[in-house]
């Protein structure tokens, strides 16, 4: 059962969406935000998410190019053999199983939707291969609807933190739902996942330059401090690392 919510306050969560704003500028986004930049499309959103499951950016962005060079509708990739979405997409993990979902997905997206991707969360978590997380991405990077893409970055951050105490994803997104200013909730995952993949990584966290924390100087103590105290939480906390510098005055 999840701990009660331990919300830390409307200032706490606007200072971790401006610092991390300020921070990121210069850093390439993540593939799928690329792919929505590029072009407003729920379709390439769509496929592009699916591909970045369990694969790095570098492989869902090339993978994504090359496949949307064949088929970028889902007529036209419907239209396609599994074998040859599977070479396109390769070497991206499980490239098998996703050719087969993309490739079903699509036929199903022409021959029910009109070749157009419903703007439902209930709708899109239908389909094979879609979860929580691709469903509420499509949303807010395909749609620039409300959405609340709760991966693993957005899931250990808070509770590294200390602002909630959730079990897993799905936990997680339902406490965000609640307690996040819902003006935060698209960043958010874009934010976390920049962050999460340079600095909060899940082990050995980069502390000594986390805009977070500030400078090492602020909390009175050294580079070599983190790592050491980091190690001592993690073992008081069962073996997840529970962050030690950045700590926050409830607003409310
Ligand atoms: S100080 Fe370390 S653990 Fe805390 S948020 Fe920054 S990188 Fe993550």
């Amino acid at each position: 059962m999840n701990r009660p919510p331990r919300d830390p306050g409307r200032a706490a969560w606007d200072h971790l969406v401006a610092t991390l704003e300020a921070w990121r500028t210069g850093f390439e986004p993540p593939s799928v935000t690329k792919v929505a930049e590029e072009r407003h499309d729920p379709f390439r959103v769509l496929v592009a998410t699916i591909l970045s499951l369990r694969t790095q950016d570098a492989v869902t962005e090339a993978a994504s190019n090359r496949l949307f060079a064949l088929a970028d509708t889902p007529a036209a990739l419907a239209a396609m053999d599994v074998d040859a979405i599977a070479a396109a997409i390769h070497p991206a993990n499980f490239y098998l199983t996703k050719a087969q979902r993309l490739k079903a997905l699509s036929r199903r997206l022409v021959d029910e939707f009109g070749g157009v991707v419903p703007a439902d969360l209930d709708v899109l978590l239908t389909f094979g291969g879609v979860g929580r997380k691709t469903a509420n991405l499509v949303l807010t990077e395909g749609f620039d609807l409300p959405g609340l893409c709760v991966d693993v970055h957005v899931h250990r951050i808070p509770n590294r933190l200390g602002w909630i105490a959730t079990r897993d994803p799905l936990a997680t997104e339902t406490l965000l739902r609640e307690i996040l200013p819902p003006e935060h909730w698209k960043p958010i995952n874009m934010l976390l996942v920049t962050f999460g993949q340079r600095v909060c990584r899940p082990t050995s966290p980069h502390c000594s330059i986390c805009p977070l924390a500030g400078p090492p100087e602020r909390a009175g103590r050294g580079d070599g401090f983190p790592q050491e105290t980091l190690a001592g939480a993690e073992a008081a906390s069962g073996g997840s690392i529970r962050c030690a510098r950045v700590g926050v005055t409830r607003s409310r």
